[in-house]
């Protein structure tokens, strides 16, 4: 098939070459003299079969005058420039050109360490890192090392193993090509960190970029050069468990933290020792599974995928993310690990990605499940073609790929680019030259990295409620607030502190809400009385009598409430948001005392927290805060420092509202309201878009969380009362236009606020979100002090998805910008777009 293509590509190369230049619209042109200029490769000898397809994909659907849009086609320019040096593509060709078939095959299969016979060969002490069960076939890895015919492992940590690989694949090989080594480091190695939700919440990219180089730096003592991470999946579902891991529901700000975790982890330079190679996941659409069910089909329209799932992936790309995982989900009816649309056309074609693609964990294998490859060779040959270059661990790409080869179903030139593309990044890398790791191995949280991740835990809280208890907000606690009643399943429990993915970490290294709030208690002249109360899934109620005395004995009673680390993460979907087990009538029975109430929501998602709204006043989300999580929570219950983190996913009132999420597209018919100024006025309450038994809007809305000063927002403002959109399209990085606006702390201590952009566009010719967001800064005021904080606006923030898929900007819509301290902001802006 691909050799019929490659026909008919040359074919379309040489009318393209026939074409007078004044006849070919320049986006051909520039589009095939990139693809020959970059790729020198392509009409070389040994010349990529897959370059040809793919230049076959483009040519055949710009001259046939296809869906595809000029914009999307425009060429990119390399993602990562270092992968693709002259340097490394000698030396690429020149190995490639000495590999045999087989050796080519095992640069493109992984398997981790428990894969090996752990009898004879499985080496010194594994640290398992959330190892997947083991897939099927029993392959011994170390034996397929030792062969050349292993390219990559996963999960398997620690110096030592990871040399005991190396040795295994370097030393007796021909060839001598080393391993790579990638492994689940999600929000820390040792030294863990809050979940990416968590983290996302702080709305602080540099510190997203700090901590992602802190867990880099400890990982390569571990020998580990690869992270699967991060994950930048839109999640608008809080039933699907994997939100813990993501960045949330907005694809603006998903985008600028993938930014900053690319950073993080590769640094300046791959070869820098302190870098590893990012691995963007789950392409594509992971997040959007049916009915927030793990690993469900996903189905949406183009336009949607590339107006909110698709920006933070390709944000990654352009970031330099030197690896991709195809994801496990089908995306409109062809699963992601065999989907030439996304990655080809798409990822290869228009971001004009070099990196290495890998299958997600068994996910070549799954095609066969997905019912789109009757066997272990078809589904080899789908997910090979369509653009998956390394098969992990589904025993697939080695055991098929050779007859596959030598048949001519799978031609050559394929398996070479798959194998170039995985050389291109251990050359970067530096592994051929550093093949083993030496020096100190990080096993445990490292002192010095305490400060930051306590840091991360304080920026990721969010103070979702805060009512006065006689007359003042109940946080930060009162100096009179002498007897502290602490009660719940969390406040005593380190191995849930770590989250999902938990590294490499030491469940010793957490320092527990108990342990640091007594002595900080002591240290306040006060003191501090446990009760567990109940487990987090109980449904004994047998400690609720100790807990509920406690509180009538205290002055004030936290309480550390939630979900457990195994509830949210990989195949942790929930059909429930409340607080597990009987948790909620433990709230309600110490509520019932009449002692004021701070609750602490730990958990990976949003939970319905409807209750605790209407009858406790002080709720703070503090997610899984990580191996600091007693001093981040104690400072900022004490007021040592003050909680300054926005919602990144909204909080519904009720499960039934989700998929709930605040950029959702209007409906012809709204909820009306009474309008004073009209009061004779129609108000249909009936034929609306509204639930019977709910409110349509979220309990806690995305961008909300307050801190202890509170802020006033004035002079929303744009500069132009017009911009036209030949200008936006001339230089599509301009920005000519600035929204401002004045915010003031008007409170009496200092405070940090994230000041948030949102726009709406009304008159296009797609229907556009009610408002998405286009900017927003973190600022700290002193008390009094008053700041105009601008949001410059350009083709990239106004335009839009029209009907054929394409970015643009329409003239004569009208735009509303709105500035504020969350996603319901009501000041606002006008302007409009002319000619
Ligand atoms: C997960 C990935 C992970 C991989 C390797 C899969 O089950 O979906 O996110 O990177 O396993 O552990």
């Amino acid at each position: 098939m691909v050799e019929e293509t490659s026909e008919i590509v040359l074919g379309l190369l040489h009318r393209g070459c026939r074409f007078h230049s004044s006849e070919v619209p320049w986006w051909i042109s520039k589009v095939t003299a990139y693809k020959c200029s970059r790729n020198s490769t392509l009409f070389d000898e040994d010349f990529s079969g897959m370059n040809l397809f793919r230049s076959a994909v483009i040519c055949g659907v710009l001259l046939s005058g296809g869906w595809l849009s000029a914009q999307s086609i425009s060429p990119a320019p390399p993602s990562n420039p270092q992968l693709v040096s002259p340097e490394i593509e000698r030396k690429v060709n020149d190995l490639l050109a000495r590999m045999t078939l087989e050796e080519k095959i095992g640069q493109l299969v992984q398997y981790s360490a428990t894969e090996a016979n752990p009898d004879k060969k499985a080496g010194p002490t594994t640290a398992a890192l959330n190892v997947n069960p083991p897939g099927p076939g029993g392959v011994d890895s170390y034996e397929l090392a030792q062969k050349g015919e292993l390219g990559s492992m996963l999960n398997t940590v620690g110096q030592a193993l990871t040399n005991h690989f190396q040795h295994a694949a370097v030393d007796n090989t021909r060839l001598h090509i080393p391993l790579l080594f990638g492994a689940d480091v999600i929000h820390g190695f040792r030294t863990i960190f809050p979940v990416p939700l968590g983290t996302a919440s702080s709305w602080d990219p540099e510190m997203i970029t700090e901590l992602a180089h802190m867990a880099a730096v400890e990982a390569r003592t571990a020998g580990v050069n690869w992270f699967y991470s991060p994950m930048v999946d839109i999640a608008r579902d809080a039933r699907w468990g994997r939100c813990t891991e993501g960045a949330g529901e907005d694809p603006y700000l998903g985008s600028a933290i993938a930014r900053a975790y690319i950073k993080g982890y590769q640094g300046n330079s791959l070869s820098d020792p302190a870098s590893v190679a990012a691995s963007v996941k789950h392409f594509a659409a992971y997040g959007a599974a049916e009915a927030g069910r793990e690993y469900n089909t996903t189905d949406m329209s183009e336009l949607l995928l590339r107006q909110v799932y698709l920006p933070p992936y390709h944000a990654a790309v352009e970031a330099g993310a030197a690896t991709v995982m195809s994801a496990f989900n089908s995306l409109n009816g062809v699963p992601a690990s065999a989907n030439p649309f996304l990655l080809q056309t798409i990822l290869r074609d228009e971001w004009g990605f070099d990196g290495l693609v890998v299958s997600d964990y068994t996910a070549v294998m799954e095609l066969t499940r997905h019912g789109i490859a009757l066997d272990a060779a078809s589904a080899t040959e789908k997910s090979l073609t369509a653009g998956v270059d390394i098969d992990m661990n589904s025993h697939y790409y080695d055991a098929e790929l050779p007859s596959l080869v030598r048949s001519g179903k799978v031609p050559i030139a394929v398996v070479d680019e798959a194998v170039r593309r995985v050389l291109r990044v251990k050359y970067a890398l530096g592994v051929f030259d550093h093949p083993f790791t030496e020096g100190l191995e990080v096993t445990n949280a490292v002192p010095d990295h305490r400060a930051l991740a306590r840091r991360a835990a304080e920026e990721s809280f969010v103070l979702l409620q805060n009512n006065p208890v006689s007359g003042q907000p109940l946080l930060p606690l009162a100096a009179d607030a002498r007897k502290i009643a602490l009660i719940g399943p969390l406040a005593d429990d380190s191995p849930d502190m770590v989250g999902a993915w938990s590294g490499a970490n030491n469940f010793s290294d957490v320092r527990t809400l108990r342990e640091t709030l007594t002595e900080r208690a002591q240290e306040h002249g006060g003191s501090l009385i446990y009760a567990k109360g109940t487990d987090i899934s109980g449904t004994s109620t047998s400690g609720f009598a100790e807990a509920v005395d406690m509180a009538r004995n205290a002055d004030l009673v936290v309480m550390a409430l939630g979900e457990s680390s195994a509830m949210s993460g990989e195949a942790a979907s929930r059909a429930y948001l409340d607080l597990p087990g009987n948790q909620q009538q433990l709230l309600e029975a110490v509520q019932a005392t009449g002692k004021p109430v701070v609750l602490l929501i730990f958990s990976g998602r949003p939970l319905v927290l409807d209750w605790a709204a209407d009858h406790v006043p002080a709720i703070m989300e503090v997610w899984f805060p990580g191996v600091e999580t007693g001093p981040a929570i104690a400072n900022v219950l004490y007021g040592t420092s003050a909680p300054s983190g926005k919602l990144t996913m909204s909080f519904p009132r009720a499960v039934g509202q989700e998929p709930l999420y605040y950029n959702q597209l209007p409906t012809g018919r709204p909820i009306q309201h009474f309008d004073p100024a009209h009061p004779n006025a129609y108000v249909e309450t009936k034929y609306v878009s509204r639930y019977l038994d709910v409110p349509n809007d979220a309990l806690f809305p995305f961008g909300h969380g307050l801190t202890y000063t509170t802020f006033r927002y004035a002079n929303v403002s744009v500069s132009h009362a017009t911009v036209s959109v030949k200008e936006l399209m001339r230089d599509r990085k301009a920005q000519p236009l600035v929204a401002t606006a004045e915010v003031t702390n008007t409170g009496n201590r200092e405070g940090t606020e994230i000041v948030q952009c949102y726009i709406n566009v009304r008159g296009a010719s797609t229907e556009q979100p009610v408002r998405t967001l286009k900017g927003f800064a973190r600022i700290t005021l002193k008390p009094g002090e008053s700041r105009t904080v601008s949001f410059p606006l350009g083709f990239e923030e106004l335009s839009f998805y029209n009907v054929k898929a394409q970015a643009t900007v329409e003239p004569g819509t009208e735009y509303t910008v709105y500035i504020g301290g969350n996603s319901t902001a009501e000041q606002a802006a006008h302007f409009r777009l002319t000619q």
